[in-house]
């Protein structure tokens, strides 16, 4: 059990009064494992439909890569609906492409139902860096728009200016149904939504025990939860309490840093539009600017989420080849979190015994489709289960040799990539 770490999210979220930690055996509808966005929005879902629900979470509310992440809403997954067609066949492509905008809309609409402060800015941007990835773009949007995503601008290298001034890109695209967030303040906006729909949250309840059965019993330390259903949101931070989870993934690290407040003048000399920024490589860079304006940029990947010594070391030199103008500026903060990586970078949802919900593995891009699984498996507990059951058919293959052996094989492959991104190939 711990509390937050010492990020620039904690720092700038009002985190001052815990909820309570659980104490008591409790009846329920539904337990929701893990206070992240996939926790979340599932209670919030589930409590919105009129059910009794208790959310467990191990630390603090957004303490996983909720609560550190970059904040962009970015839309689709992390690999595209023509990869998912190629794959798995055009139906599921389709399938798959008919919810892909749809975690950020369920977005606005929490934070604007529910009044979440929480810094949203609209609208955000993928910059390439190369000929081959500005073509990529090219189609991407072609794609986006055939699936009804019209907002969408395709830019060369002097009109990306207007978004990013940085001579490191050949050209951008656009995308204004993305935007980006304090993901903390959203997640807390959201569990306190769930408490004033009459749901139940605690913190510094790390679930130990899970019993099977016709109805569910979680054990904490100090007390229990009995439901009709579990649904698990651990992601990358999921302990052994549920092993057959653990097989198909495998947790990463990537790490942000904070600098110290620049200004609104400085900040719009970089970002001019205030959107956020992801770059086309494999091991990609992401950026914005934040509502106090200071620059904060992530990159960088770490198999098997061992925590780096010294993070400002990794990240600032590419932060200064995005800006050199903030060669030498302070960084305020610099801190890890992990995602959680599958084999086929595609989201991970499943059942258990038939009452036991799981949804993981979003390989780098969660925060909408994290939204997007909240929704769907409450739709499922409905008695709805079509939408759930696209992403449950997604085949997902174990992590040959556990853990330990995926690690050098998956650097490996991303060194690959890294190499092949570098020389534009
Ligand atoms: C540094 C970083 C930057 C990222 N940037 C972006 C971005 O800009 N855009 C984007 O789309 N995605 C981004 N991601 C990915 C995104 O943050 C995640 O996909 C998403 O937050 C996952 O949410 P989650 O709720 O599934 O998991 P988490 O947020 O990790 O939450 C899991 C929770 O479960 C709890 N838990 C674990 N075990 C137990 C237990 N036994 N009992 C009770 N609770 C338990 C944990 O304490 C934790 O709070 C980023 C990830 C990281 C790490």
């Amino acid at each position: 059990m711990s509390d937050y770490i010492n990020s620039y999210y904690a720092y700038n979220a009002d985190t001052s009064v815990p909820y309570p930690a659980l104490n008591e055996d409790l009846q329920a509808d539904v337990c929701v494992m893990g206070g992240g966005f996939t926790g979340l929005s599932s209670a919030l879902h589930l409590a919105q439909a009129g059910y009794k629900v208790v959310l467990l979470e191990a630390n603090r509310i957004g303490f996983g890569a909720t609560g550190r992440n970059g904040g962009q809403i970015v839309n689709s997954y992390s690999r595209d609906v023509d990869t998912i067609a190629k794959k798995y066949g055009p139906e599921m492509g389709k399938a798959m492409g008919q919810m892909m905008f749809e975690g950020g809309d369920i977005i606005r609409t929490l934070i604007r139902d529910h009044q979440i402060d929480c810094d949203h800015v609209h609208g955000g941007a993928f910059v390439a860096l190369n000929h081959k990835q500005l073509k990529g773009l090219e189609e991407h949007q072609k794609l986006w728009q055939a699936y009804g995503n019209d907002d969408m601008e395709l830019l060369d290298k002097s009109a990306l200016s207007k978004i990013v001034k940085s001579d490191r890109y050949t050209g951008g695209l656009t995308d204004n149904k993305s935007g980006h967030i304090q993901p903390l303040k959203l997640a807390l906006g959201e569990a306190k939504a769930i408490t004033s729909l009459g749901g139940q949250v605690f913190e510094q309840s790390p679930i130990t025990k899970v019993e099977k059965g016709k109805r569910v019993t979680v054990h904490t330390a100090k007390g229990s939860v009995s439901a009709d259903y579990l649904v698990v949101g651990a992601n990358a931070y999921l302990s052994h309490v549920l092993p057959e989870l653990m097989k198909r993934s495998m947790p990463c690290g990537t790490q942000i840093i904070t600098t110290e407040v620049l200004g609104e003048q400085t900040c719009r000399e970089m970002l001019p539009a205030n959107y956020c920024v992801e770059d086309c490589n494999y091991l990609l860079d992401y950026y914005r600017t934040t509502a106090d304006h200071r620059l904060l940029y992530g990159g960088g990947v770490v198999y098997g989420a061992r925590d780096p010594d010294d993070i400002e070391r990794l990240i600032r030199p590419k932060m200064e080849k995005t800006f050199p103008q903030l060669k030498g500026t302070k960084i305020d903060f610099a801190w890890t979190g992990n995602f959680l990586l599958t084999v086929s970078r595609l989201p991970e949802f499943g059942r258990l015994d038939n009452n036991i919900y799981y949804m993981q593995g979003y390989s780098g891009h969660g925060v909408t489709s994290t939204h997007l699984a909240g929704k769907v498996v409450s739709e499922a507990i409905k008695g709805q289960a079509e939408r759930f059951d696209v992403f449950s058919k997604l085949p997902h293959l174990p992590m040959l040799g556990g853990r330990a052996l995926q690690i050098p094989f998956t650097a490996l492959g991303a060194s690959y990539y890294n190499l092949r991104d570098m020389l534009g190939i």
